[in-house]
C-alpha cells in the first residue's frame, strides 16, 4: 500500500531528477526517476539518500537495453519498489508482452504502466500485471501529439472512464499530463485519479533538469518533451527521417526552489477538500460535481496568479 501524497514528478529528464526527488520525498511526494541515469548514478544517490527510495520509481521503456538497465537498478537497490513502464502508445501487443515479462521477473514490485486513455485498455494492462495505469494521450504541456497526429482524448473524460475501469478491478490510475495549476490537480483527483503526474508545473525550478538561460537580466530554464527534437538529439542521435517529433521545447521563466511550488499545490488541494467537505483525498471524487463551462477564471487583471 502506498503511504504518501499521491503526486508524482514525471519521468522526464527535466523533471524526474534525483535533485527533484530529494525535495519531493521530504514532503512525501513521489518521483518517477527518468530512465537516463546510469547504474552508478543510481547507486550513488541510493547510498546518500536511503530515506527517499520508498518514494521513487525506476522508469523503463520497452527496449531490450531498457529492461537490462531496469533489472540492474532493481537488483542493486532492492529498496526501490516501484517500476514505471512508459511508452507513448500503450496500445500495442509488444507493450503488453513486455509488461507481462516485467511482472514475471518482479512479482512483488508495484508496476505503473501506460499511457492509455480508455477503460478496455486499462483493464487489459491490469490483467497483464500492472497495478497502476498511467492515463493521458495528448494533454501534456510540451506534447504535440494532437497537433502532429490528430490522436488524443480529453483528459478529464479519460480520467473518469479509466478510473472506473481500474477501480472495478481493484487497480489504480495516474492522471498524467495537462495540469497547469493546483486547481487542475484537485480536479484530477475529483475525477477519480488516484495519483496525479506533473511535468510542466514542476519544470523551471532549481531542482529541474534543463539548461539555465540568462537573457536581458531574466532567467529561464529549458523544458522539453521526451519526444521533442532536443530529447531525441540527446538520446537517440536525432529525429529519424520517417518520424515526426511529438514534443515542444520551451523556455520556462525560472521559478526558484520547487519547495514553494509544492507548498502552493498542497495548500490548494487542502483548501479544495475543505470547500467540498472531503476529510481525505480519497473522498474527493465522491464530493465532486463537474459542470461544463466556457471560462473558469476572471481574466480582468490577467490570470497569472
Ligand atoms: P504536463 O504535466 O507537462 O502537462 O505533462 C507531462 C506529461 O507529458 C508526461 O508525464 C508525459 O506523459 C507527457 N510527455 C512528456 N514529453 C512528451 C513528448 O515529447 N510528447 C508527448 N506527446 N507527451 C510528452
Amino acid at each position: 500500500m502506498y503511504t504518501g501524497i499521491p503526486i508524482i514528478a514525471a519521468n522526464m529528464d527535466t523533471v524526474g531528477t534525483f535533485e527533484m526527488a530529494k525535495v519531493l520525498c521530504k514532503f512525501s511526494l513521489f518521483t518517477a526517476i527518468h530512465k537516463h541515469y546510469s547504474l552508478e548514478q543510481w547507486k550513488e544517490f541510493a547510498s546518500q539518500n536511503p530515506d527517499c527510495l520508498e518514494h521513487l520509481a525506476a522508469s523503463s521503456g520497452t527496449g531490450p537495453s531498457d529492461f537490462e538497465q531496469l533489472e540492474q537498478i532493481l537488483e542493486a537497490i532492492p529498496q526501490v519498489k516501484y517500476i514505471c513502464l512508459d511508452v507513448a502508445n500503450g496500445y500495442s501487443e509488444h507493450f503488453v508482452e513486455f509488461l507481462k515479462g516485467v511482472r514475471k521477473r518482479f512479482p512483488q514490485h508495484t508496476i505503473m504502466a501506460g499511457n492509455v486513455v480508455t477503460g478496455e485498455m486499462v483493464e487489459e494492462l491490469i490483467l497483464s500485471g500492472a497495478d497502476i495505469i498511467k492515463v493521458g494521450i495528448g494533454p501534456g504541456s510540451v506534447c504535440t501529439t494532437r497537433k502532429k497526429t490528430g490522436v488524443g482524448y480529453p483528459q478529464l473524460s479519460a480520467v473518469m472512464e479509466c478510473a472506473d475501469a481500474a477501480h472495478g478491478l481493484k487497480g489504480h490510475i495516474i492522471s498524467d499530463g495537462g495540469c497547469s495549476c493546483p486547481g487542475d490537480v484537485a480536479k484530477a483527483f475529483g475525477a477519480g485519479a488516484d495519483f496525479v503526474m506533473l511535468g510542466g508545473m514542476l519544470a523551471g525550478h532549481t531542482e529541474s533538469g534543463g539548461e539555465l538561460i540568462k537573457r536581458d537580466g531574466k532567467k529561464y530554464k529549458l523544458f522539453y518533451g521526451m519526444s521533442s527534437e532536443v530529447a531525441m538529439k540527446k538520446y537517440a542521435g536525432g529525429v529519424a527521417e520517417y518520424r515526426a517529433s511529438e514534443g515542444k521545447t520551451v523556455e520556462v521563466p525560472f521559478k526558484g526552489e520547487v519547495e514553494h511550488t509544492i507548498r502552493d499545490i498542497l495548500g490548494g488541494i487542502r483548501s479544495t477538500c475543505t470547500y467540498v467537505g472531503a476529510a481525505k483525498l480519497k473522498e474527493l471524487s465522491r464530493r465532486t460535481t463537474f459542470i461544463r463551462v466556457t471560462q473558469q477564471v476572471n481574466p480582468i487583471f490577467g490570470d497569472e496568479s
